[in-house]
């Protein structure tokens, strides 16, 4: 391992050391336009923004930010799906030295009231659709401006009008509060001129994003990741992929951007090599299919998920997927079978990578063009260095060895925001503990084969045992709960709970789910819940989290 021994798989267009300009990522949406002004940088639903377009709008944006006295290191969440305006949004805020901290629009209260005041937010950037959840929470935070933009804001006619017919239909009807504190994102940027704002950057210690994870103790916190994490995640992102033509790709944009992954495989690469993104606000398979007809995308970087719902997709077959080049997949193991179909019905490639979001977040991937190890995580990125500890003694483990898998590199984050304590134990001389167990082989591909921490993931969300475990034990009739994923067949996983009900209590599964339904957003909430007498304990009684897990592989064999 310490030989980096993959370093000799890398083909030739791929060099194992990269050189990271000292730059703000917000630069390179300026070299985009500087290169391709007339290119298009989004396509949404029937609207088009070239890159020219784009910047204007984010420097319309970003003075109007100035005006409301956001200044550098001010952190400012949003709260969109993709969409023309969470791209503004974000490079906006980070020309001005503002610190994004991504919030996802499902996001129930209570979890947006902790990661608001966690991060200390001034202002935030929402969708109409979740105002009301804002609003309802706005004095228990620091939040200073709360601005508001809809879909419908970006659409060109009639979708526009049909768009906001539907949602008079559905009897969703938004009022912001003619207040000061309260603002129209449309309005703020039609009163500013695109005067050019110069970008604020210091240092490649300054950090551009919060990024709200559990880690690997289950608390959900914010990973720094510094200006100079996500050049260099981009980089290497774009070294791996060396054949994408700049000013001449498209990037299907359906990964969320408020998860690093898709900000990093998508937005940033795409506005690296000046591609065309092509933004799906959620994932529908049928949407997507219809997408990628229309608009032919060569790259599209999912969760397996993602293709797993393509391939069962029954209409397939009645649209055009030719144009996809490659697809690297992430966040959870990808199925060799579902690997081989898509690539069958595709023609493209489709390989798969890892990382995490305290590495901005890739650290491995397949070699895209060629020589795929199905079944592994592939090799890691230029520049970054892995090995395997053992997890309990620290001692470096050899080829075929299982234990915890280290890595250290550029894109490694700086540490996590108000937290020394978990911050240097989760990162020793530069070296991250990813919390994955995992080997290498002897051609230095990596396998993962289980995840330390318990962080369970369903249809690409992460969710945090813990967390849905603290809103049981809230429950008056709950003495004991412990959650766990199990496999699911489209989303992955899928949450399960035990519980252990107080004496002379009666609860069903259907009150469980309802309950849960109104403290979490409903990709959190147990699907399946077994009551059980006791749970399994170690002898110092703790929960044996493992047992149940077993005992559910067991069931599935
Ligand atoms: P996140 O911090 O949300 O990006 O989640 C990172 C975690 O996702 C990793 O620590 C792994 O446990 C898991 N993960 C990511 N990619 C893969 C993969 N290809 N196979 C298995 N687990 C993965």
């Amino acid at each position: 391992i310490k030989e980096k021994c993959w370093i000799k798989q890398y083909p030739q267009q791929i060099s194992a050391t990269l050189d990271y300009p000292d730059i703000s990522i917000a630069q390179l949406l300026i070299n985009a336009v500087n290169d391709f002004p007339n290119q298009d940088a989004i396509a949404f639903m029937g609207k088009r923004l070239t890159y020219q377009e784009l910047l204007e709008q984010v420097y319309c944006f970003a003075n109007a930010l100035k005006r409301l006295g956001i200044n550098k290191g001010d952190r400012v969440a949003i709260m969109l799906p993709n969409c023309p305006q969470s791209v503004i949004a974000y490079y906006a805020t980070l020309m001005i030295g503002g610190i994004v901290v991504h919030t996802n629009p499902l996001y129930m209260e209570n979890e947006l009231e902790h990661q608001l005041n966690d991060a200390d937010a001034k202002a935030i950037i929402c969708l109409d659709l979740v105002f009301n959840k804002v609003q309802n929470i706005r004095e228990k935070t620091q939040l200073s401006h709360i601005i508001v933009t809809g879909i419908a804001d970006v659409l060109p006619f009639p979708k526009k009008w049909l768009y906001k017919l539907k949602l008079r239909k559905d009897g969703i009807k938004v009022t912001i509060p003619e207040e000061i504190g309260y603002y129209s994102m449309k309005q703020l940027i039609s009163q500013e001129e695109p005067i050019p704002v110069e970008i604020v950057y210091h240092s490649k210690d300054d950090v551009a994003l919060l990024q709200y994870t559990g880690g690997t103790t289950g608390l959900s916190k914010g990973a720094m990741l510094t200006h100079q994490n996500l050049i260099s995640n981009t980089y290497q992102t774009t070294a791996w992929l060396y054949k994408a033509k700049r000013g001449e790709e498209k990037v299907l944009g359906v990964l969320p951007f408020f998860h690093v992954y898709g900000l990093t495989t998508l937005m940033h690469f795409a506005v690296h090599i000046a591609a065309t993104m092509v933004l799906v606000p959620r994932f529908d398979a049928k949407m997507i299919l219809k997408e990628i007809h229309k608009h032919r995308p060569t790259y599209f970087p999912g969760a397996p998920t993602m293709y797993i719902g393509l391939i069962n997709h029954s209409e397939i077959s009645k649209y055009d997927l030719s144009s996809i080049q490659a697809c690297i997949s992430g966040s959870a193991p990808l199925p060799i079978e579902v690997q081989d179909k898509f690539e069958k019905l595709s023609g493209g490639t489709l390989i798969e990578g890892y990382g995490l979001t305290e590495a901005s977040p890739i650290t491995h991937a397949n070699l895209v063009y060629d020589r795929v190890k199905s079944g592994t995580i592939g090799l890691p990125l230029p520049d970054t260095e892995c090995r395997i500890v053992h997890p309990e003694t620290g001692d470096i483990l050899g080829v075929g060895e299982i234990g915890e898998l280290q890595v250290r590199g550029p894109q490694v984050m700086k540490g996590y925001w108000k937290r020394p304590e978990e911050t240097n134990a989760t990162l020793v001389d530069g070296w991250l503990n990813t919390g994955d167990i995992a080997k290498m082989d002897e051609d230095g591909y990596f396998y993962i084969l289980d995840r330390k921490k318990d962080v369970i993931i369903a249809g690409g969300f992460n969710i945090y045992p813990r967390e849905v475990e603290e809103v049981l034990f809230e429950h008056p009739a709950i003495q004991e709960a412990v959650v766990i994923g199990v496999p699911h067949e489209y989303r992955g996983e899928t949450v399960k709970a035990y519980i252990v009900l107080k004496k002379g209590f009666q609860l069903t599964e259907k009150e469980i789910e309802n309950y849960c339904r109104q403290k979490l957003a409903s990709y959190k909430v147990p699907r399946i819940v077994e009551f059980r007498q006791e749970l399994p304990k170690s002898n110092i009684g703790k929960v044996l989290r493992r047992v149940l897990k077993e005992e559910e592989n067991n069931k599935s064999n």
